[in-house]
């Protein structure tokens, strides 16, 4: 089993959902940059205000600050992850090419989900997310509104501060200009590791596609 899995894509493309399933299935950890520095900023550590000056715009943390915080969860974790939202920034990816080449364990796949903008406005304007253990949910599927317990930990769901309409035009830029040269750079150093998922399709569907990748690689 492949256990060094780099999931990209723009928001609500679904990364959360797949990583969550896909950790289940396989056991490997699964780990959400943004969750981790939501939770910081949940928690009011200095690390969660420095974060907090720019995901609550829309923006990318600094790289350091990604780094670092990825970089200590590795060193809790070990060598196998499912990452869903990071490397975000051609920097990173360096990075982390780095760590693992002094470690001797290569990136086995990188899964691009694709979304067009229209679909990404839709689902982000009916999400709702919780805090504490990171599900999201459609809330108009669910008929869920905000406040309400997540079905998953009890907590209660609500609206992320950066899935307003403001902030979420920044994140698609900053995922286009940012985040979009990663997949070229993948494209290029690891072009046999990288695949594009259809991530408009069901979450079932999304699911088997990625499994069928995996099974065979
Ligand atoms: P996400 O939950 O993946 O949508 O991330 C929420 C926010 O956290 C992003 O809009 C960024 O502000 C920040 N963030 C998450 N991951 C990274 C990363 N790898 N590099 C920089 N900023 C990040």
């Amino acid at each position: 089993m492949k256990k060094r899995i780099v999931l990209l894509g723009p928001p609500a493309s679904g990364k959360g959902t797949q990583a969550d399933r896909l950790s289940l299935a396989y056991g490997v950890p699964h780990v959400s940059t943004g969750a981790l520095l939501r939770s910081e900023c949940e928690r009011g550590t200095s690390l969660g205000l420095e974060a907090e000056e720019w995901t609550g715009k829309g923006l990318l943390v600094p790289d350091e600050l990604a780094v670092r915080i990825i970089t200590v969860w590795m060193a809790e974790h070990g060598p196998s992850f499912l990452f869903d939202g990071f490397p975000r920034t051609v920097g990173q990816a360096i990075h982390l090419d780095e760590a693992l080449q002094s470690t001797g364990v290569p990136l086995d796949l990188i899964f691009l989900l694709e979304l067009p903008d229209a679909e990404i406005r839709r689902r982000i304007e009916d999400r709702l997310s919780c805090l504490k253990c990171g599900a999201t949910f459609a809330a108009s599927l669910h008929g869920f509104s905000d406040g309400v317990a997540c079905p998953r930990c009890g907590s209660p769901l609500v609206r992320r501060n950066d899935d307003n309409a403001l902030a979420l035009d920044r994140r698609l830029e900053v995922y286009k200009t940012q985040t979009m040269p990663v997949v070229s750079y993948y494209g290029k150093t690891a072009p046999s590791k990288l695949f594009r998922i259809d991530a408009a399709k069901g979450t079932d569907e999304v699911f088997d596609s990625i499994v069928g990748i995996l099974n065979r690689h």
